[in-house]
């Protein structure tokens, strides 16, 4: 697509800062330190904070013991050592209408601050002295002269600085751009339509932002800034959305009641309310005539697999293929065994495509995917986006894909059909989150658990005492044939490196168990290491940054408080098919307690694991905990989450207690992003970048919800398309490239 019409004045605000006058190659190279590289990105940035200088006291109207601020010229300095190892520095300001003197005991550095000559504002408490305003230990803010002079400076502002960079030079750095870039900027939003949103024009607002005549001009000034750039993301995503839904050679999938009960009839029991829901939503999405693109999102547990599977069998009722693409081999294996259970008396054509496969079976498979004979395939994204060609793909079905966009694209193609696609995830995620993460995607939640299911019963364990009772209560469970995990925030063992059941002394039998698992042809050196590094692996690895390591707990534990019960080993860092037999062994019951990292996050499911011991609780998300607890108590017997922590700090404190607290991961999710931010609770570190330019969630998630349904209602009325709104589309489609063309691949 062509590019849209840039005119002069937006190539005035992308001039480099290095040759804009007054700011030199010295100041352009620390300014692009932080980000800053042309004008518009000076002038569009939002100080840090403000001072109040509207505030400001004349002397003559001070008064005794309170919060005040006065703004003069440094007249006298004075540093003088008093009686035994003491000392005081003074300064005088002179404020025009009377003089106040500034002290500071026992901080003779401080003296090198002052020059006299400066201008300075003074915070503090005041109080009469001999005659005199004295202020003990003020705040200082230095000012330069021209800030001083100019009248409009009724607040002053702060920003984020680099080293070598002041704060009065970014002011004149900033005045700067003002003065070169100020008259160029055009306002993108229709009048009108700014005062029903109650913001400023543009061009004001960007000069308030930076020289606010008063605290109430920046806040208005900044509200306006923080609007556009959540104006502008949420029409990116809903004109990307758009223009998939426009998208006209998709598969019409119509369920008939005969349909409809032939597939239920496969599953062992009647879904839930929620999950009839979904079922609904997706199958309006399906015989839509549009391509779906939904976001299925549930708490863990609460059966989202069966939601799944439902819409893939009747996409090959209608005589489509269908494919399910997790995340890694492990997880791909899992849902493999669901759909062979449930499928059992099925006479659906499927395949597990995996890297166990001789190059035969593979080629074998891939030919009956192409030709159409096989129906259902179940592999990680990686193979099958690689590899495989479809004859008639009617739909996807992604599990735990947070980068959907990117992945979305990669499968549109104007010769070929286009397949819907369902995404899902076990994340609860706070609303404000999931727009910046699926904005672009239809979403329906199940929150709902399977009836007869008991939230997981959560303790803090925070001491001796409790650790003696925990691990008694542990052992009578034990005893009564339940099996227990203990997750462990890191690996540990680095003195074995590369395997650690290998590092484990045989004679012990501290590994009974494990031992059998190492395969003796094989021998640890010689394994392979996991061919498909995942994203769960990876992040077993990373997290090795303090707390207890598996390796360690499983020796301890085995020669301490689980003496006598049969205990195995997971972790990331151990070959490949090591892990896997130890979960294997654990899940059918040859193993009592499975030590291991965070590989058993996601989709591991052994209904006679009641119990789910977390070690240095602390270091995990409380996301990520709530993930955890969701593996055990999912069959019969209650579940029991023991969460081990040491910590006494506030924080640590608070999230382990919203864990004992609650049991449905919605709130968890929201609890999480207010105490740590996005990162925690996406559970990924990649995900910390929010693709906002200015907003911060969670503090601007109220606003974004209103320009989320600003930008709605401009897209679903077709405004946005008309010539009052051009500027602000154009402004969109620079910032996200051509969002209105589905088909491009890029
Ligand atoms: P998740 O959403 O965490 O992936 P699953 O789909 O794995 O959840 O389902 C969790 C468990 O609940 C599975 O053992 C599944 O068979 C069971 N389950 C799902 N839906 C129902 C239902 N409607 N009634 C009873 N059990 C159900
Ligand atoms: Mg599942």
């Amino acid at each position: 697509m062509s590019r849209p019409v840039t005119d002069h004045s937006t190539d005035r605000l992308a001039t480099p800062l290095v040759t804009v006058p007054g700011i030199g190659p010295r100041r352009a190279a620390l300014l692009q330190r932080i980000g800053l590289e042309t004008v518009r990105d000076v002038l569009w940035q939002i100080p840090r904070d403000v001072i109040d200088l509207t505030n400001v006291t004349p002397v003559r109207k001070l008064k005794v013991d309170e919060r005040q601020t006065v703004r003069g010229v440094v007249v006298d300095i004075d540093a003088r050592p008093l009686s035994g190892n003491r000392s005081l520095t003074a300064i005088l300001v002179d404020c025009g209408d009377g003089a106040v003197r500034a002290t500071w005991f026992n901080q003779p550095w401080v003296v090198k601050r002052f020059r006299v000559g400066d201008l300075v504002l003074l915070s503090g408490r005041f109080r009469r002295w001999r005659n005199q305003w004295e202020v003990n230990q003020p705040l200082v803010q230095w000012l330069t002269d021209d800030e001083v002079d100019s009248a409009a400076a009724g607040a002053y502002c702060r920003y984020p600085l680099t080293e070598g960079l002041s704060q009065g030079e970014m002011r004149r750095i900033v005045r700067e751009c003002l003065q070169f870039g100020l008259g160029s900027v055009a306002d993108p939003l229709p009048r009108s339509f700014r005062q029903r949103l109650h913001v400023p024009p543009l061009r004001q607002a960007i000069h308030d932002v930076h020289l606010p005549p008063s605290p109430t001009a920046f806040e208005a000034a900044r509200r306006r800034l923080l609007l556009d750039d959540l104006l502008e993301f949420s029409l990116g995503v809903l004109l990307r959305r758009r223009a998939w839904k426009s998208v006209s050679n998709v598969p019409r999938i119509e369920i008939t009641p005969k349909v409809d009960a032939r597939i239920r009839a496969l599953f062992p029991f009647a879904l839930t309310d929620d999950q009839n829901r979904a079922v609904r939503e997706i199958a309006q999405d399906l015989a839509s005539g549009r391509a779906m693109h939904r976001l299925l999102q549930a708490d863990v547990g609460a059966g989202k697999t069966v939601v799944a599977l439902y819409a893939m069998l009747a996409t090959i009722a209608a005589g489509y293929q269908t494919a399910l693409m997790a995340p890694t081999e492990l997880l791909a294996a899992q849902h493999w065994q669901v759909v062979e259970e449930w499928l059992a008396h099925s006479r659906v054509q499927r395949i597990l495509l995996t890297g166990q496969l001789t190059n035969r079976e593979r080629t074998c498979a891939l030919d009956q995917i192409r030709e159409g004979q096989i129906q259902l395939v179940v592999g990680t994204q990686a193979v099958i986006q690689r590899d495989v060609r479809f004859a008639r793909l009617g739909l996807v079905v992604i599990d735990e894909q947070h980068k959907f966009g990117v992945m979305q694209r990669a499968w549109f193609s104007s010769d070929r059909m286009c397949p819907h696609m369902l995404v899902m995830t076990a994340t609860p995620i706070p609303r404000s989150l999931c727009l910046t993460q699926f904005g672009d995607l239809d979403v329906t939640v199940i929150r709902q658990l399977p009836p007869g299911r008991r939230p997981v019963a959560t303790y803090r364990v925070d001491s001796a005492e409790r650790r003696r009772r925990a691990w008694q209560f542990v052992r009578e469970r034990l005893k009564e044939g339940r099996q227990a995990y203990v997750v462990c925030p890191r690996v540990g063992g680095e003195a074995f490196a590369g395997t650690a059941n290998a590092g484990v002394p045989a004679s012990g039998g501290l590994f009974a168990p494990a031992a059998d698992i190492a395969d003796p042809a094989a021998g640890s050196a010689q394994s392979p290491p996991d061919p498909e590094p995942t994203v769960r692996d990876e992040q077993d690895d990373a997290s090795a940054v303090g707390g207890i390591g598996a390796v360690e707990a499983a020796r301890e534990l085995q020669a301490g408080e689980l003496r006598g019960f049969r205990v195995g080993l997971a972790h990331g860092r151990m070959p490949r098919e090591e892990k896997l037999r130890a979960m294997e062994l654990f899940r059918q019951g040859e193993l009592d307690v499975l030590v291991c990292t965070t590989v058993v996050e996601v989709g591991v499911d052994v209904p006679n694991a009641t119990l789910m011991i977390v070690l240095d609780a602390d270091r995990f998300g409380l996301s990520q905990l709530h993930q955890l607890r969701g593996r055990v108590g999912r069959g019969r017997f209650q579940g029991y989450c023991l969460l081990f922590s040491e910590s006494r700090t506030e924080d640590a404190v608070a999230r382990l207690e919203a864990l004992e607290k609650h049991a449905d991961g919605f709130t968890i999710a929201e609890v999480d992003f207010e105490l740590r931010g996005p990162g925690d609770v996406l559970g990924t570190r990649q995900h910390g970048r929010l693709p906002l330019r200015a907003a911060r969630l969670p503090r601007d998630q109220k606003m974004l919800f209103e320009a989320y349904r600003v930008a709605e209602e401009l897209v679903e009325s077709g405004r946005i398309d008309t010539p009052e709104f051009a500027a602000l589309k154009t402004c969109v489609l620079e910032r996200f490239g051509d969002v209105t063309a589905p088909l491009k691949t890029g």
